[in-house]
C-alpha cells in the first residue's frame, strides 16, 4: 500500500517533520506518521463513536437511511482525502481533521448547539462545538494511561478549532498558543469547504427522499442543480425521477469538489505560496471555490435554508429537542446532585453551568431522551 511521505507533498502542504508534536512527547511509530496516529486514535475514541446518534438534520424519528452525525463525517472524510490527494496536501492530516471536525457537537444538531449556546448566555459564558471538541480531545477522552485526552498533534488540535473560523486573540485568550493571528494550513482550511460540499449535497438527497423537499422546487431555485439535471433529462427521458435525481447529485458533488481543487490550485499558483509558512501567513484563506460556483453552491445553502431547515416537520421535532435540552439544564443546574458522581465532583472546581453544559454536550440523542424521561417520566 502506498503511503503518503514528504517527497510527495507539494511545497505548500503540512510536512509530518515539521509538526510541533505533542504536549505529552512520545517516540515515533515504526510505520506510522503521527497525522496518522491521530487519525486512528481519533476513530477509536467514544466521541467518535457517539456521533453515530447524534443528529445532523433528521433525526432516527423520520428513518434509519438518513445521515446522522457519524455518516455526514465519513463523507467529509472522503471528499477531504480527494482534495487533498488531487492537490498533493497532507492527505493523513486532512482525514484526522475532516473525522474529529464535528466530535464537538451535542445532541440534536445545529438545534442542541444553539440551545446551549442560549442557556449558557445567562451565565454570561458560551457553548461553541469547536471549542469543546478541543476540550473533548484534550479532557474528556480517557483512554491512556499516561496522559489525559488524546494526545493528538499541534496542528490536529489547531485544526480542530481554525478549520470553520477564526478566534480573535483578545477575546480568547486561553487560545494564544494557536496562531489566532494566523492562517491554518491548507489541510486545516479544506475541511470547511469539503463539510459544506457533503451537506449541501445530503441534505438534498436527504430532503427529497424524505418528500419534504420535490424535484420541481429544486430545479426552480438551486441553478446549478438545474443545468446538471437537465442533459440527463434529455438523454434518459424514461428513466425513473429518483434515478436521474441521483445522478444530478452525483454530478452536482463532482462540479463542486473539481471546482474546488482547480480554483484552489489557480490561488495558489497565482500568489506563488510555495511553503506552509506562507500559508500561515497569507492574509486570507486560499481554499476555496470559484466566485461563480460559490454563488451558485450559496443559492443552494440559502435553498435548503428556506425549504428543509425551517420546513414546519423538521421545526417542529426541532422545538421539541430544544425544550428538552432545555429542560434538562435547567435541572442539573438547580439539582448538581442529580449528575452521576463524576460529574458532581467536577462542581468543586467548575462552576456548575460549566459542568452541566460539558455533561449535555457529550450526550446522544438517546442518551438524552432517555435522561429526560428519567427526570420527566414522559415522552413528550
Ligand atoms: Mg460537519
Amino acid at each position: 500500500m502506498k503511503r503518503s511521505c514528504s517527497q510527495e507533498l507539494a511545497p505548500y502542504a503540512m510536512p509530518p517533520g515539521k509538526s510541533l508534536g505533542r504536549i505529552h512527547p512520545e517516540p515515533p511509530h515504526p510505520y506510522r506518521s503521527d497525522y496518522e496516529r491521530d487519525r486512528d486514535r481519533i476513530i477509536h475514541s467514544r466521541a467518535f463513536r457517539r456521533l453515530e446518534n447524534k443528529t445532523q438534520v433528521f433525526s432516527r424519528r423520520y428513518s434509519d437511511h438518513f445521515r446522522n452525525r457519524l455518516t455526514h463525517t465519513l463523507e467529509v472524510a472522503q471528499i477531504s482525502r480527494t482534495v487533498a490527494r488531487s492537490l498533493r496536501l497532507n492527505q493523513d492530516l486532512a482525514e484526522a481533521l475532516a473525522l474529529v471536525h464535528d466530535v464537538g457537537h451535542p445532541p440534536y444538531g445545529h438545534a442542541g448547539e444553539a440551545a446551549l449556546n442560549q442557556l449558557m448566555a445567562d451565565y454570561h459564558d458560551r457553548f461553541d462545538h469547536n471549542l469543546h471538541a478541543l476540550r473533548v480531545v484534550e479532557i474528556f477522552e480517557q483512554k491512556y494511561v499516561a496522559f489525559p485526552g488524546l494526545n493528538l498533534t499541534f496542528e490536529v488540535r489547531e485544526g480542530i478549532i481554525k478549520h470553520s473560523r477564526d478566534y480573535d486573540a483578545a477575546h480568547y485568550p486561553s487560545l494564544s498558543a494557536y496562531f489566532l493571528d494566523q492562517r491554518p494550513p491548507l489541510e486545516a482550511q479544506l475541511i470547511d469547504l469539503a463539510d459544506e460540499i457533503a451537506y449541501n449535497c445530503a441534505d438534498l438527497d436527504d430532503g427529497y427522499e424524505s418528500r419534504l423537499l420535490d424535484l420541481s422546487q429544486i430545479l426552480d431555485q438551486a441553478p446549478l442543480f438545474r443545468k446538471l439535471y437537465k442533459p440527463i433529462e434529455r438523454k434518459f427521458p424514461d428513466a425513473l425521477e429518483k434515478l436521474k435525481f441521483n445522478e444530478a447529485l452525483k454530478r452536482l458533488m463532482d462540479a463542486l469538489v473539481t471546482d474546488l481543487i482547480q480554483s484552489t490550485r489557480i490561488e495558489l499558483q497565482r500568489h506563488r505560496i510555495d511553503s506552509v509558512e506562507k500559508v500561515r501567513a497569507w492574509k486570507i484563506r486560499l481554499v476555496g471555490l470559484s466566485p461563480g460556483v460559490a454563488a451558485e453552491n450559496r443559492q443552494i445553502k440559502a435553498f435548503l435554508h428556506e425549504n428543509l431547515y425551517t420546513h414546519t416537520d423538521v421545526s417542529a421535532e426541532r422545538s421539541r429537542m430544544v425544550r428538552h435540552v432545555e429542560r434538562l439544564f435547567t435541572y442539573f443546574a438547580r439539582h448538581p446532585r442529580s449528575l452521576p458522581p463524576a460529574y458532581f465532583a467536577k462542581t468543586r472546581a467548575d462552576p456548575v453551568h460549566r459542568v452541566v453544559c460539558d455533561y449535555i454536550a457529550g450526550m446522544t440523542d438517546n442518551y438524552l431522551q432517555s435522561q429526560y424521561r428519567k427526570f420527566f417520566h414522559r415522552n413528550g
